[in-house]
């Protein structure tokens, strides 16, 4: 009896030495702010188990995590800025043995979103909050404001596009200035499509171009040998293309994203709509397996297949962001279906290849080609059906020589001012009629 009672005994340390070891630690916590959302993650060499409430009253988030170490937690409530839009701060304590509490004061009411991710390439696992407003901004209405305040760009420029004159004298809304439909719903995409013109409009309006600046977030893109990463260099260079188009009569650039945040590239593709974006650039800079590997690319969606073995590479690499970025794969996003409709992009990719020539002509002014043709891939960031959209790899930030160039403020306005004239170009030889027309020569 004794000896089984001993035995007993140090079963029972042994068990509660194996549970104590069992605690998970925290290896990293981020938090990246932004006015579509803000992130938090905690990143761990094993899945967490969480479990999430609200409390209003004010508004708060609680999230308790099981058998996890505090340590690395603590950080995170001096990580908040003052500006995250949504967070006001986090408090973090040991709520009972084998449960740690976060609370997250709001600023706002949010709509959470908690989810784990699985290990995917430098990441561990990963346990992802994402808090979004509950009263999104509506990006349009944004626009349209921006656009609304007096501004020398949208002075009534010169015709340019030679159709006969419209009988009546639309109302002087911005939605008309702009050739918008008024209140576009993208849950109503296919039928906005399908809708023939009633008429021509001889207003020049102004254009949106719609700039992606690649990567973002959890999701840094390629890394430069001296450290740079893809992420930053591409959105400098898309700030830099949307002031120069801000500056050009008639024309608007629009910033998929302007922060250090992650976008999942079915949501540039929505957001694109949601603006009635003209043209839609994405802005990369990768790396390639050689690290020799030198030169602008520019390239164009394929339904077919790529042009080549590195594209078919490259767009395979591209399209694994969303797995880096992390997407809540248990949300189904209504307006990505709707968007992403399965209509013939044939039209469209017709459109793209011509703007994608234009660009890579404008880039070989200033820096070597990396092939001298345009290239096609089945890039998912690509797939709107109604919006010519092209990506440009601005260059290799894996080659040491490029990467410090793309670093330059004076190359990166090289590179701006190239893909502006490519754009150009492109709507001298194809003047931009109305949204419906466009439309309406695709049915
Ligand atoms: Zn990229």
């Amino acid at each position: 009896m004794h000896k089984a009672a001993i035995k007993f005994v140090a079963l029972a340390l042994l068990l509660w030495l194996s549970q104590a070891d069992a605690a998970v630690s925290i290896n990293s916590t981020r938090i990246w702010p932004a006015q579509d959302y803000t992130r938090l993650t905690l990143e761990s060499r094993e899945a967490i188990h969480f479990n999430m409430f609200e409390i209003t009253d004010p508004d708060r988030l609680v999230i308790d995590l099981d058998d996890v170490e505090i340590g690395a937690l603590k950080e995170l409530s001096g990580k908040i800025s003052n500006d995250d839009p949504y967070i006001k701060s986090i408090r973090v304590g040991q709520f009972k043995p084998g449960v740690v509490r976060l609370v997250l004061d709001l600023k706002t009411q949010v709509k959470p979103q908690l989810f784990d991710l699985k290990p995917i390439a430098e990441y561990g696992y990963r346990l992802v909050l994402d808090v979004y407003p509950a009263n999104p901004v509506d990006p349009l209405m944004a626009l349209l404001n921006q656009l609304d305040k007096p501004d020398t760009a949208l002075a009534t420029a010169p015709q340019t596009v030679p159709v006969p004159p419209e009988p009546e004298q639309p109302d002087e809304t911005v939605e008309n200035r702009l050739g918008l439909t008024p209140g576009l719903d993208i849950g109503k995409l296919d039928q906005h499509l399908a809708t023939p013109p009633k008429t021509l409009e001889v207003r020049a309006r102004t254009l949106i171009i719609a700039l992606d600046a690649g990567h973002g977030g959890e999701d840094p893109g390629a890394h430069g040998k001296n450290g740079s990463l893809e992420k930053d260099v591409t959105l400098a260079i898309a700030r830099k293309v949307k002031a120069l188009m801000d500056d050009t009569p008639n024309m608007r650039g629009v910033l998929i994203r302007d922060g250090d945040y992650f976008i999942p590239l079915g949501m540039r593709v929505v957001k694109a709509h949601q603006v009635n974006a003209d043209l839609f650039v994405s802005i990369h800079a990768d790396a390639f397996i050689k690290p020799d590997a030198r030169g602008s690319s520019v390239f164009a969606l394929s339904e077919h297949g790529a042009t080549s073995t590195a594209a078919r590479w490259l767009a395979k690499n591209e399209n694994e962001a969303d797995l880096i970025g992390g997407v809540n794969i248990a949300v189904q996003d209504p307006y990505l279906a709707r968007t992403l409709l399965d209509l013939s992009q044939t039209a469209t990719i017709n459109d793209s290849m011509k703007l994608a020539k234009h660009v890579l002509t404008e880039l070989g002014g200033i820096n070597d080609l990396h092939r001298g043709r345009v290239e096609q891939a089945g890039f998912a960031v690509l797939k709107s059906p109604d919006i010519p959209s092209i990506l440009v790899e601005t260059a290799f930030i894996s080659n040491p020589g490029e990467e410090r160039r793309l670093n330059d403020e004076d190359y990166q306005m090289k590179l701006a001012n190239a893909i502006l004239g490519g754009i150009k170009r492109y709507f001298a030889q194809n003047p931009a009629l109305s949204k419906q027309k466009i439309a309406a020569t695709k049915f």
